[in-house]
C-alpha cells in the first residue's frame, strides 16, 4: 500500500509543556497509522517514489479526546441552569429514562457521533444511561476510539434507572453489549446512587476483569454535604470510594472541585486520574479545581466536556474555559499545555497513548486540520486563536477530522431555499 504524505504547518503536545511544531510539516499515513513526521523535506528522503504528496491549507493538530461526557444528554447540553442536585433530578433523570425506547436511542447516537467527530473529538469516555441496549447502540454507531458504561444507580433515582445487584448491573450488561474492557467502563453515577456493597461489588468486578472505572466525585458543596450525611462512618468523599476499592491507576473521576489536602493525597497515592470538567463546573457553578493542589500533588488530570451539564461538546470550547478560568484566578497556565490536555492526556487517561493521542510515528492516524492563523509559527498564539469565539463558532472550526486516516468532511451547508 502506497502512504500519503500531508504537508502542512503541525504541531505535536509530547507533555504539559513539551511538544514539537513544524511550519513545513510532513506526517505519512499508511494503513491508518503514522508511519512519520517532521519537517517535511525530512520526511520526504525517507518515503518511497509512489507516495502521494498532500497539501493542506491549515494546521495539523491531534485529534481531541474527552474523557468525561454523558451521549445520552447530548441533546440536552447547557438547556437548564441549576445547582447540580435539582438539574439531576429534575431535568436529568427524567430525560435518561427516555433511552429506554431503541430507535430513540439509534437516532440519538448517530447525531452525538456526527457532531463530536465534526468538533474534532476522536476518542473519549461516556456515561451512557442505565439501560444495557442503549450501551449496545452507542458502540455499534460509535466513530472513533470509545469506551461507555451504563450508569449504575441503586437508589435515589427514578425506579425505571435503578438496579439492585451487581449481577444486574453490569454483569448482565456487559454481556448484553459484548464489550470488552478497551470499550465498556465501569460507571457507578456516584455515591448518592449506590450503596457500599454495591460499590464494593463494582470494585472488585472492575478489578479482577481489568475494566477502567468512571464516577463523579467533590463536584458541588450541595452533593458534599449529602455525601458526608449518608456516608457518616467515611473520613471524607473520596473516602467512600476508597473504601469501595474503587480507586486505582484505572479510575477517572469527573470533577474533584472541593478535596482536601488528605483526599488529594490519596487519590495521588492510587494513581487515580481526575476528568477535570471546566466549562460543566462554570455552567452549574460548582467552583474552579484547585489547579496549583492538583499541580502540587502531581496527580494526573485530562480536560473533558461533562456534556450535558458542559454545555458544548467542542474540546476548544473546554480549553477556552479552562485557560479563562483559571488566569482569572491568577494561575498561570498555557495554551499549549490546553492542547496537551485535550488531546494526548486524554489517551494516557484512557491507557491508549501507546497508540493514540498525539501525531507519534506508530500511533494511529486521529488527527484535525484547525485553520492557518498565517504569519510566523507561534504555536502559544496559535493554539489561543483556535480557542477564542462562540461556542458554535468553537464546535465548527476544525476544517476535517481524520480518524486511522480516514478524512471526515464536515457536512455540507444545508441548500438555501428560494425566500432564504
Ligand atoms: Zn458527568
Amino acid at each position: 500500500m502506497s502512504a500519503v504524505v500531508y504537508r502542512a504547518p503541525m504541531i505535536n503536545p509530547r507533555g504539559a509543556n513539551l511538544y514539537d511544531a513544524w511550519i513545513d510539516g510532513g506526517l505519512r499515513v499508511r494503513d491508518g497509522r503514522i508511519e512519520a513526521l517532521g519537517d517535511f523535506d525530512a520526511v520526504m528522503r525517507v518515503g518511497e517514489a509512489h507516495d502521494r504528496v498532500e497539501t493542506l491549507e491549515g494546521v495539523i493538530v491531534p485529534g481531541f479526546a474527552d474523557v468525561h461526557i454523558h451521549w445520552v444528554q447530548h441533546p440536552v447540553r447547557g438547556a437548564f441552569e441549576e445547582a447540580l442536585m435539582p438539574w439531576l433530578r429534575e431535568h436529568i433523570w427524567p430525560e435518561e429514562t427516555r433511552y429506554a425506547d431503541q430507535d430513540f436511542a439509534r437516532a440519538a447516537a448517530q447525531r452525538f457521533f456526527a457532531d463530536t467527530v465534526r468538533a474534532g473529538t476522536v476518542m473519549g469516555m461516556s456515561y451512557s444511561s442505565a439501560h444495557a441496549e442503549a450501551v449496545r447502540i452507542a458502540d455499534q454507531a460509535r466513530v472513533g476510539d470509545w469506551m461507555v458504561g451504563d450508569v449504575v444507580m441503586e437508589h435515589g433515582a427514578p425506579e425505571a434507572l435503578t438496579r439492585a445487584s451487581v449481577h444486574e448491573a453490569v454483569e448482565l450488561d456487559r454481556r448484553a453489549s459484548g464489550l470488552g474492557t478497551e470499550r465498556y467502563v465501569v460507571s457507578p453515577r456516584f455515591a448518592l446512587n449506590c450503596s457500599p456493597r454495591l460499590m464494593a461489588e463494582l470494585g472488585v468486578y472492575a478489578r479482577v476483569g481489568g475494566f477502567h472505572v468512571q464516577t463523579h466525585l467533590s463536584e458541588s458543596p450541595g452533593e458534599i454535604r449529602e455525601v458526608l450525611r449518608e456516608f457518616p462512618d467515611a473520613e471524607d468523599y473520596t473516602d467512600v470510594y476508597d473504601r469501595a476499592g474503587l480507586l486505582g491507576p484505572r479510575s477517572v473521576l469527573g470533577h474533584c472541585v472541593h478535596l482536601s489536602p488528605r483526599e488529594w493525597a490519596v487519590l495521588r497515592a492510587r494513581g487515580s486520574w481526575i476528568a477535570h470538567c471546566p466549562s460543566s463546573n462554570e455552567a452549574l457553578d460548582s467552583g474552579r479545581m484547585d489547579l496549583e493542589a492538583v499541580r502540587r500533588h502531581g496527580i494526573p488530570y485530562a480536560l473533558a466536556s461533562d456534556v450535558g451539564a458542559g454545555p458544548s461538546h467542542s474540546l476548544l470550547h473546554v480549553m477556552q474555559r479552562y485557560l479563562d478560568a483559571h488566569r482569572a484566578a491568577g494561575v498561570a497556565v498555557s495554551a499549549v499545555e490546553a492542547l496537551y490536555r485535550a488531546t494526548l492526556a486524554g489517551a494516557e487517561c484512557m491507557g491508549r497513548d501507546a497508540v493514540a493521542g498525539n501525531l507519534d510515528a506508530g500511533k494511529r492516524a486521529d488527527f484535525v486540520l484547525l485553520p492557518a492563523p498565517g504569519g510566523q509559527l507561534d504555536v502559544e498564539g496559535w493554539i489561543g486563536e483556535w480557542t477564542r469565539g462562540g461556542m458554535a463558532e468553537l464546535e465548527g472550526r476544525p476544517l476535517a477530522t481524520w480518524i486511522a486516516g480516514a478524512r471526515h468532511d464536515p457536512p455540507a451547508a444545508p441548500p438555501r431555499t428560494a425566500s432564504a
